[in-house]
């Protein structure tokens, strides 16, 4: 039988492993914690870095290529008085990056690879809470609720912010309030005035928020986020909590009738508590022995650069190349997971730190504000366009 890598978490970057794992001719397996694979949430941006990864996989042949949005353009506007800052046609992605910038919903991608892994014999098992890892010379023993032990020779923790058994590589605590906090809604374009419906990515940038509305299902819904910055009660781990309208308009401050308008169309908001992560200070942080960290669990992020799940697919395209080569003879596990390490430590670590400057930048008052709009209306699209990380690597 081949080498088999087992993966903690099914997620999008936990399957997005597991495909990775048998395209480089590896078993896999997935030990989900919830008792069914799902994926709530709303729309993920993904840019043509990560585009081209789902397209080499053949991800984008089948419904996905329906339900995907090819959003017009990118555009910038200020959230106080409402007047456009700068705009990137999206049209010309597939000609610079070689892939289309796509908007969709995380349910559909999610599906799209449950798909591709069920098709591809990964064997899938929810209600296996995994919690306790021990490495053994030739492979590691998973201890996981649910279920008896199970021994893998690879161990990929793909098990999101809250990981915690990531520690047996990266011994740094919980993860950190961020004071952000993202509020999202989903609305039938139908359902809206003529004027709020979109083909685009518009992003409104004011003091202390930012606002993000772009299609997803096809073009049919309308993804709305607004980032606020403030605390929640209760259970910061929650995902999915219901949100009060009421709390979201306290959070706002001098928004334009734009933003107003499009707030007041969603008829329904979750929220979810930002949490964060220093970047990755070290390949050390990545993986150790044979055990990998990918996606949230390794390098959690604010979305203000929209790239957390494309970060966890590119990580798992890695992982591929590593896995390909490694059969414990003349590249061991070990030795291909300090590759994969090398290889991604550095890119994920720069993606974290722009996110975050991302963050005060979208939410500057005051002088920062007055200068970025300078910035934005002098250099337009060039200052939109990131061909470090569009480009790959
Ligand atoms: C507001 C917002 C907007 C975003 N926008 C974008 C965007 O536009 N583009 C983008 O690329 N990214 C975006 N992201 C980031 C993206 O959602 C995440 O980076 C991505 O979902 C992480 O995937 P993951 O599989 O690593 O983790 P998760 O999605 O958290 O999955 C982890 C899985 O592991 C399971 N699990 C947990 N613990 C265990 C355990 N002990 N044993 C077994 N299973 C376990 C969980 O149940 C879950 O299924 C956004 C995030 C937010 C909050």
């Amino acid at each position: 039988m081949n080498q088999e890598l087992l993966v903690a978490g099914g997620g999008i970057g936990g399957l997005a492993a597991a495909l990775a794992a048998r395209r480089a001719g590896w078993e896999a397996r997935v030990l989900e914690q919830a008792p069914a694979f799902s994926e709530f949430g709303a729309g993920i941006q993904l840019g043509p870095n990560v585009v081209r990864i789902l397209r080499e996989w053949g991800l984008l042949a089948g419904e996905l290529q329906q339900q995907a949005y090819m959003p017009q353009c990118l555009r910038v506007r200020d959230g106080v008085d409402g007047g456009e800052l700068a705009m990137l046609p999206l049209a010309g992605m597939e000609e610079r990056y070689g892939a289309p910038y796509l908007t969709v919903h995380r349910n559909d991608l999610h599906v799209a690879l449950l798909d591709a892994v069920r098709a591809g014999g990964v064997r899938l098992h929810t209600g296996r809470r995994v919690a306790h890892l021990a490495e053994q010379p030739d492979a590691v023993r998973v201890k996981a609720a649910g279920g008896p032990d199970v021994e893998a020779e690879a161990v990929v923790l793909a098990d999101g912010l809250w990981s915690e058994v990531r520690s047996v590589v990266a011994p740094d605590g919980a993860p950190h309030r961020t004071g952000h906090l993202a509020y999202r809604g989903l609305v039938w374009q139908a359902d809206l005035p003529p004027p709020l419906r979109s083909r685009e990515v518009t992003v409104w940038l004011a003091p202390r928020m930012h606002l993000v509305t772009y299609p997803v299902r096809g073009g049919d819904v309308l993804n709305t986020v607004c980032l606020v910055e403030g605390e929640v009660r209760g259970d910061p781990r929650s995902w999915n909590q219901l949100a009060v309208r009421s709390e979201l308009d306290a959070a706002l401050g001098p928004v334009c009738t734009g933003v107003r308008e499009h707030l007041a169309a969603v008829p329904e908001w979750r929220l979810w508590a930002l949490h964060d992560r220093a970047p990755v200070a070290s390949a050390e942080w990545l993986a150790r022995g044979r055990v990998a960290l990918l996606g949230d669990a390794a390098h959690p992020m604010l979305p203000y650069l929209a790239q957390g799940a494309g970060m966890a697919i590119e990580d798992a395209r890695e992982l591929q190349r590593v896995l390909a080569v490694a059969d414990d003879r003349i590249v061991d596990v070990p030795t291909a997971f300090r590759r994969y390490a090398l290889n991604r430590w550095q890119r994920v670590a720069r993606v974290q730190a722009r996110s975050r400057r991302n963050a005060t930048i979208f939410h500057a008052d005051g002088p920062l504000r007055v200068s970025r709009n300078v910035a934005l209306r002098t250099l337009g699209g060039r200052l939109l366009d990131q061909p470090w990380l569009y480009g790959g690597k």
